[in-house]
């Protein structure tokens, strides 16, 4: 892997950290993102802001977490992120303590499909049981959780989701944020409870979704 690529996957992943914050996703040091650079795995700084980091603040570990680069130490959650490059072909992971997605995990088993981008997270997104932040207990929950799902909520925790791309998995975040948004809002009001999409209503969105945009 050239310099110029891990270079660039640097600024791309220092970007996405910082939009996090700016967002709202995230409040100081909370939350770490990841980005796959062949065979290694770019990843935040442990408790460092993202506003400090420069282009010399690099840090790569293989597969196996091993850091081959840079001297800040990695983020704590380094098991949650290698577990998700281990298993699939994610190209970029983004963990959140985003404020609605976080009040969801501590209600439901299951975020309910609320509103058709459901289906762009590959089905009703679930909520990983609670275990203490940076274990591979964590990390294991967190996998049974994405199943067949691009996202999931780690309960009295926050969110993960992985993508292709850092703007994919950040997209999803933020979807994912909005619409444990949306549901927490429609069960506010006294007396009432929100409808939801059929399973045959989120299946025809799921498969509609996928040819959504420009064509590509
Ligand atoms: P790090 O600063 O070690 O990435 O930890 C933040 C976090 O969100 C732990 O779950
Ligand atoms: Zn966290």
């Amino acid at each position: 892997m050239t310099q110029d690529a891990i270079g660039r996957a640097w600024d791309a992943l220092v970007a996405t950290a910082r939009r996090t914050v700016t967002d709202g996703l995230v409040v100081g040091t909370s939350g770490n993102v990841s980005v796959r650079v062949g065979d290694l795995v770019l990843v935040t700084p442990s408790g460092v802001p993202y506003d400090r980091l420069t282009p010399a603040d690099v840090i790569a570990v293989d597969l196996d977490g091993e850091q081959v680069r840079g001297s800040l130490a990695p983020t704590s959650e380094l098991p949650m992120h290698l577990a998700i490059y281990r298993a699939t072909d994610a190209g970029a992971v983004v963990h959140t303590h985003a404020v609605h997605a976080t009040a969801v995990s501590t209600l439901v088993d299951e975020l309910p499909p609320i509103h058709y981008m459901t289906g762009a997270l590959g089905g009703p997104v679930r909520v990983a049981p609670y275990a203490l932040y940076g274990t591979h207990e964590l990390a294991a929950y967190m996998m049974a959780a994405l199943t067949d799902r691009t996202a999931c909520l780690l309960r009295n925790h926050g969110t993960v989701a992985h993508g292709d791309t850092l703007d994919r998995a950040y997209d999803r975040t933020a979807q994912l944020e909005w619409m444990c948004r949306v549901w927490l809002t429609a069960h506010m009001i006294p007396g009432r409870t929100p409808t939801l999409l059929t399973p045959a209503e989120l299946s025809r969105a799921t498969t509609k979704l996928q040819g959504y945009g420009q064509p590509s």
